[in-house]
This record gives C-alpha cells, structure tokens and sequence, in this order.
C-alpha cells in the first residue's frame, strides 16, 4: 500500500471499525485523510489522527453542506489523487430506530438513508474525479441488510439500499477501473453498536451459532477492508463481502 492514498470517514473512538481499519491501511504503507464528526469528536479521534501520521484531518458531518466536499477540496490539493476510501458511517434518530419500522417516520427515514446510504453515492461522486488510474471503494454494512434482525428496525432497510448501491455504483463507476464494495461485518461493541437495542444477545447468538461459534474482533474487519483496498482483490467489486465468522449461512440452527 505504499505510496497509496486513502480516505477513512467514520472515526469516532479506539473502538471504530474504522480505527482498526485505518490502522491495517497504515501499517501496510498508505497515507491517510482522517475526519471527525464535530468538534465534540476531535479530542477522541485527534490523537488516533496523529498516531497513523495521517496527512489532513478535516471535520465531516455528512449531513452539513460542503463538509464532505471540503474533505475533497483538502484531498485534491494535498495530493491531487485518491486511491482508497472507506466510508463507516450510519446514523438513524434514535426514536426511529428504537421503535418498530412499521412506526418510523418519513423524516427519520429521509435522515437514516441521508447519512448513512446517500453519503456513500456522494462519496463515490466526489472520489469519482480523483481516482484517475481506479480505486477502490468501501462501505460497512450488516446482514440485517438481508434478513429480519430482531431491533435493527429501520437500518435493516436502509443498509439494503446501501448494498444495492454498492451493486449500481460498481456498474456505474468499473469502466473508470473503479471498484466497489461492502463488508458485511459481524457483532462488534462499538459506539454506534450501543445504539442497538439488546445488542448483547446479538453478540451472544452470533457467539453460539456462527460456524466460528464467536465473534468478529475490529480488527478483523480492518483486515478485510485492507484486502479490499489492496491489489489483490483488483478484480472484486460490486461484493458484498462476509466478515461475521460465517454467521450469515445459518437458516434455522438449533443450539
Ligand atoms: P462507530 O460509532 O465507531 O462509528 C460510526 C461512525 O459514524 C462514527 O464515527 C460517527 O461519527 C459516524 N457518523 C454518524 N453520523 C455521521 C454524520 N452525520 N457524518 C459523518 N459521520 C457520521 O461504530 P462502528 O460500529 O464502527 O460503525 C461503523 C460502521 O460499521 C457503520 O456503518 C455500522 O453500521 C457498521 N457496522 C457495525 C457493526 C458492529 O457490530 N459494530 C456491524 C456491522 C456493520
């Protein structure tokens, strides 16, 4: 990944799964464009910033006009190309998301899909100019995506319109060598996984039934996004790609 330039959205702590992914892409060599939410925010991700050496952290509330374009604008003149990004946002207003999805309302539905699936289109436009010789594109979702989970509620819809979007993107962007995927990652204890009403027995239904019988670490999915990022995988996109110890082959599992 040397020599490679990378953008990661969605550092909010140590515990991120796009910590553990800026992390790998460090390790393995790329220079890194880091943002954070708000000023709230800084103080947690600053330091992470400056432990990856990364080249600019910039602000960027995806929901602020011109935040997400700035973070373009600063990418353009530092470095004039853009080889990785991995976007690991989702944001639902948390009556929508604590209630049922037959109860949410039209603007938490518009302000879920806003943040957390149309950022990633924007993304995608914005990288479009800058990954010249291609690139590689990366989101994060989760198999309530595909199947019924119980409390995913409305992020259950709208993380599958951001794989769908992963499969248009693909089709649209490939003929520039631009490549785009998503990893659907398993339980993590995350910020935006407390979010999650009885988050604990997701983690403890994954630990008992997935083939691995456990788990995902952070790390793991920084790993495969990684892969994802690197060229050995030049000839993947439009994947959604598994990272969740295989829970996601379970139809009925009785243990
Ligand atoms: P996290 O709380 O560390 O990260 C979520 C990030 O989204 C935060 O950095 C937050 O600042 C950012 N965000 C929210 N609203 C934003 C906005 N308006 N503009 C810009 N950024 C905004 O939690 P995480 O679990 O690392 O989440 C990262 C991604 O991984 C999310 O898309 C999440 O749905 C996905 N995911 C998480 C798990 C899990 O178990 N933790 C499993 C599958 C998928």
């Amino acid at each position: 990944m040397t020599g490679k330039k990378g953008l990661v959205i969605g550092i909010a702590n140590e515990h991120s799964l796009a910590w553990a992914a800026a992390r790998n892409f460090h390790a393995a060599g790329a220079d890194l464009a880091v943002t954070y939410l708000n000023d709230k925010a800084r103080p947690f991700v600053e330091p992470l910033a400056t432990e990856i050496d990364a080249s600019i952290l910039l602000p960027c509330d995806v929901a602020q006009d011109g935040q997400l374009e700035a973070v373009f604008g600063a990418m353009t003149r530092t470095w004039g190309h853009l080889d990785f990004v991995l976007h690991a946002v989702a944001w639902s207003p948390s009556e929508d998301l604590h209630g049922r999805l037959t109860d949410c309302s039209a603007d938490g539905f518009a302000q879920a899909m806003l943040v957390s699936c149309h950022s990633f289109i924007r993304t995608g436009k914005l990288a479009e100019p800058l990954m010249r010789t291609g690139g590689s594109l990366m989101t994060l979702s989760f198999l309530g995506a595909e199947r019924v989970v119980d409390h995913y509620g409305v992020m259950g819809p709208v993380k599958a319109a951001l794989e769908s979007s992963v499969r248009y993107l693909a089709h649209e962007l490939g003929p520039k060598g631009i490549r785009v995927n998503a990893i659907s990652a398993g339980t993590v204890r995350t910020r935006a996984a407390s979010g999650i009403e009885h988050f604990d027995e997701l983690i403890d239904e994954t630990e008992r039934k997935s083939p691995l019988r456990r788990t995902v670490t952070a790390d793991e999915v920084g790993r495969a996004a990684l892969l994802l990022a690197s060229d050995y995988t030049t000839a993947i996109t439009g994947e959604v790609m598994h990272v969740d110890a295989g829970f996601h082959v379970n139809g009925m599992v009785f243990h």
